[in-house]
């Protein structure tokens, strides 16, 4: 039940994947030195080892509980968030202007892939207040910034996210709370459901971002507004003062991440509970979206997260377990069942997907670090079409692979997996949230169908498979075996995407029901073949550092058979989702119309 933090890979993908050295040299991230870089995750591993990874299975055991308005977390939560707030964790990617520590978004990921490796109940909290920090920053007032920043920032207080209503989950046009003004604030009423840490015992103070209609607003999403509803309003002198009028009313009984209170959050039972607006009245959606941006690629990194300490976990007791012998040899000896073909299999099944994960997801980080901090508008523009572009690949397909990949780590263990006390099973319990929460996979893919690709007719897609169509080349002209399966790969998986993206740009444009009805097989082929390409991307590197007798050879070399399993594997079933995808569109509405 332990887990170590994968530094290696964690520093060859900043490294060689991401360009870890054209982000420091960002203006602004002067201070992201390699020896930084460096000394940042090797005590984020440290602290997501010793002290997080040791709670998750008793904060699963016991859970939060609801005491009289108050919500506890599990025992050792309030102690090791102290550690979190002391060792200035949270600060990490912010603004120095507010205390934060002004370090790239592409080592904040590689952190927080460890906390929600380790503890994915705990890392919920850090997860929201990220994306409530993002939230306010971008879009407060420079009041709001001043009094919410620093405490979220220190996370003496945390953020929540309140967009959900009993009849309003994936459609936000259904909201009805209501905002209505009085003075120079808002009185918020409503119910918002399973509000994310809506309630703890972590922190001083909880800053609530609410969506809500004010009287007169329009129906539908132009009608909603956002506004900042904290627990305790914050005094002059900014410290947290009389209780607001909101409560936790009750906390939900989950299938897994039980640690992290999901709460229903009533606004308004004695009045009103007192909210300021953010931003502009109406623009409430929008502004959620620049925090939604950020929670979706932390939401994308937790399905890695989890996979990664399924994965250890799987690899740790294929080595332990002995069962059966070695059908490779004749001794009649009952081995450990690592040595077995299909437990083989299913661990490079595992760690393949992981690593083009964990390339993909640094990738699209970089990305966010290009397009805040590049000094030319035009990368700053073609970076951030990439990340919108990316954002839904990394969600959804991440998710989709978090529960397939915790899934093996139950096969693996056998019937152990079943058995709670393995905690296998808590894995898979724990990612079956990340397909649902933070807009739906199929929402995703329906983003990714309908706005992404739509919105430039695939151009920002092309610019992608022109970079994996260089790689093939000059894997190409690399002498060898390896090198030549890996670049026939990336050339067919370019391939096949341009065909995916062509048919659903112009598929949109005729018949959109045929073309979202084949939104989920290509967002899968997208991930699939863009992992695929930064996996090459990877093996490449390591062809050379072999060549040139620099680094660990193992680490090299593994990094080559890896990436060619996925070229030979997981690849070519992915790209054959292009029929699937064409054919889901001819059929599934004519069926649909009569059978459901
Ligand atoms: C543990 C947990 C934590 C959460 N944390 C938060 C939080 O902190 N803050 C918050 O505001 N919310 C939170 N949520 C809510 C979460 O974001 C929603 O559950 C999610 O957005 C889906 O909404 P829904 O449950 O109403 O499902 P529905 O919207 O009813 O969806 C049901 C099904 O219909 C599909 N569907 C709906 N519309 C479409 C469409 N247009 N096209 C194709 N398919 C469609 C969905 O994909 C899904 O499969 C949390 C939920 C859970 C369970």
């Amino acid at each position: 039940m332990t887990y170590a933090a994968p530094l290696a890979d964690i520093r060859f993908t900043l490294r060689e994947i991401a360009g870890q050295a054209d982000i420091a040299a960002l203006p602004g991230y002067e201070n992201a030195t390699d020896d930084m870089i460096d000394a940042v995750l090797e005590e984020a591993g440290k602290l997501s080892g010793n002290a997080l990874a040791p709670l998750n299975r008793t904060g699963d055991q016991q859970g939060s509980r609801l005491e009289n308005g108050v919500v506890r977390t599990p025992e050792g939560f309030v102690g090791v968030y102290r550690q979190f707030i002391d060792g200035g964790w949270n600060s990490l990617p912010f603004d120095p202007e507010f205390g934060g520590q002004g370090m790239p978004w592409l080592l904040a990921t590689a952190v927080q892939e460890m906390w929600q490796s380790a503890n994915m109940g705990f890392g919920l909290v850090l997860l929201l207040n990220q994306g409530a920090i993002d939230a306010i920053h971008h879009h407060g007032s420079p009041e709001q910034k001043a009094t919410y920043l620093p405490k979220m920032i220190e996370g003496a207080w945390t953020g929540t996210m309140n967009l959900t209503e009993p009849q309003a989950g994936s459609d936000l046009a259904q909201l009805r709370s209501r905002a209505v003004p009085q003075g120079d604030h808002y009185l918020i009423t409503g119910q918002k459901i399973f509000i994310t840490y809506g309630e703890h015992d972590l922190a001083e103070n909880i800053v609530h971002l609410v969506l809500a209609r004010t009287p007169d607003a329009p129906p539908g999403v132009r009608g909603i507004s956002l506004f900042i509803v904290p627990k305790l309003l914050p005094n002059a002198d900014g410290s947290p003062g009389k209780r607001n009028d909101v409560r936790c009313v009750s906390i939900e009984h989950k299938l897994g991440i039980h640690a992290s209170p999901t709460c229903v959050m009533s606004f308004g039972d004695d009045g009103g509970a007192i909210g300021w607006r953010i931003g502009e009245e109406g623009r409430g959606l929008s502004y959620m979206f620049t925090m939604m941006n950020n929670a979706r690629l932390a939401v994308g990194v937790q399905g890695l997260a989890i996979a990664e300490r399924a994965y250890q976990q799987a690899v740790a007791y294929a080595r332990s377990r002995v069962q059966s012998k070695d059908d490779t040899r004749p001794d009649p000896k009952p081995v450990a069942i690592v040595r077995h073909a299909d437990i083989r299999r299913m661990l490079m099944t595992m760690r393949s997907q992981i690593e083009a994960m964990r390339g993909l997801g640094y990738y699209t980080a970089a990305a966010i670090d290009c397009a805040l901090k590049h000094p030319d508008t035009d990368a700053r523009r073609k970076a951030q079409d990439r990340v919108d572009l990316l954002i839904p690949i990394v969600k959804a397909w991440f998710t989709d692979l978090g529960n397939e990949i915790a899934s093996l780590g139950v096969q693996v263990h056998g019937g152990m997996g079943f058995i709670e006390e393995t905690g296998a099973a808590q894995h898979l319990r724990d990612a079956r949230i990340l397909p649902i929460y933070e807009g739906t996979n199929g929402i995703q893919a329906r983003d990714l169908v309908g706005r992404k690709v739509a919105k430039d007719g695939g151009e920002t897609m092309s610019s992608l498979t022109a970079e994996m169509r260089a790689l093939a080349t000059a894997l190409e002209v690399v002498a060898g075996d390896d090198t030549a399966v890996l670049a026939d790969a990336v050339a067919k998986a370019a391939d096949a995407l341009d065909d995916a993206t062509a048919w659903v740009a112009q598929t949109g444009k005729a018949d959109i029901g045929a073309a979202l009805a084949g939104s989920v097989p290509f967002l899968r082929l997208a991930g699939t073949a863009l992992g695929g390409w930064l996996l090459a991307k990877g093996a490449l590197v390591a062809h050379r550092r072999l060549a040139s007798r620099e680094g660990d050879p193992a680490f090299n070399e593994a990094k080559i058979v890896t990436a060619r399993f996925y070229a030979e594997v997981i690849l070519p079933p992915a790209l054959a989702q292009l029929g699937p995808l064409k054919s889901a569109g001819r059929t599934v509405f004519a069926l649909a119309e009569e059978q459901f």
